[in-house]
């Protein structure tokens, strides 16, 4: 029985052990990753659902390590926000972001916004708004089609967020708020915020066929979205019937595998982009 213990001791300490390192590892490895070319931006269309128009796209990062392989943004963005590395990374990215879609807006295409990811600790440093300005003026990018998604968690600290927000929408940069119903005093939010876009969590779609409380709380956010004038996209949609579902109460858009899960950029314009003429 000791030698029992002893081993599970051991096994313990090794598993913390294996924590500690890959977490270093990812640390050291997050620090250079941009350079090395091992991270990407993937995109995921936003569907109008009236129409099935395919104009705008949300920004996910990717991160391919050479030794680990892909490693998963719920790893390294919780990583990235402990070390503050996502100040530099969230510039990377957004900067990354933009170019993309002015290279699209210059071949032609009519388009609406790109959507970007900004994370709490990113949108807490004083100096991210001008690091908004200067990805825009470098990027060519016009304000109006920068899209920022903000979780309810920017709201630690409501009274700088609320300016922030402010001085972002004067510039003609939209607001969503993102992973809307996950956190809490979301009401406090809608009245407070300037936002122009609701999104519905993924947990609340994909559960509306086996749960009659997660569709009367799909319906009750989309009904207030609708009241309040705000824009309103379901994500997560996987199955035509949860499609149905968000048809039936007037939902404007959706994102999920239904259509496209994230994909590099050249899979976006083979997809769906039309030729356009020169
Ligand atoms: P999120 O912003 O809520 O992004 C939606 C997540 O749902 C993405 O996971 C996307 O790939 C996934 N998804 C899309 N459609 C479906 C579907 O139909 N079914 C299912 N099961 N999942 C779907 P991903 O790319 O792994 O990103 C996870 C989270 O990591 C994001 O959640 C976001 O919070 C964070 N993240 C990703 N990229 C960035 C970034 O560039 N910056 C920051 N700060 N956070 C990011
Ligand atoms: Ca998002
Ligand atoms: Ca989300
Ligand atoms: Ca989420």
């Amino acid at each position: 029985a000791k030698q029992e213990g002893g081993n599970q001791y051991q096994f313990f300490t090794m598993e913390i052990n294996e924590t500690i390192s890959r977490k270093m590892t990812l640390e050291t490895g997050l620090r250079k990753a941009a350079a090395l070319g091992e991270i990407e931006i993937y995109y995921q269309p936003q569907v109008v659902i009236g129409t099935g128009d395919v104009k705008s796209f949300e920004a996910l990062v990717r991160w391919n390590h050479r030794e680990l392989g892909v490693v998963s943004p719920l790893d390294f963005i919780p990583l990235a926000e402990e070390t503050k590395l996502i100040i530099p990374l969230g510039k990377w990215i957004l900067h990354k972001a933009c170019t993309q879609f002015k290279a699209w807006l210059d071949e032609g295409h009519d388009l609406c916004h790109i959507s970007v990811n900004i994370s709490a600790v990113q949108f807490d440093d004083p100096g991210f708004v001008d690091s908004v300005k200067q990805v825009l003026n470098e990027t060519g990018l016009e304000p109006r089609y920068l899209d920022l998604e903000l979780t309810e968690s920017v709201v630690q600290n409501p009274q700088t967020a609320i300016p922030f927000m402010h001085e972002l929408k004067a510039m003609g940069i939209k607001i969503s708020l993102d992973d809307f119903g996950t956190g809490y005093s979301s009401l406090n939010y809608l009245k407070d915020f300037p936002l122009d876009t609701l999104k519905i969590d993924k947990s609340f779609i994909q559960t509306i066929h086996q749960s009659p409380k997660d569709m009367a709380v799909v319906d009750t956010i989309i009904h207030m979205a609708l009241n309040l004038n705000l824009n309103v996209i379901a994500e997560g949609v996987e199955t035509p019937s949860q499609l149905d579902y968000l048809v039936s109460r007037k939902c404007h858009q959706y994102q999920g595998y239904l259509c496209s899960a994230p994909v590099p950029h050249d899979q976006i314009s083979t997809r769906f982009f039309q030729p356009v003429k020169g």
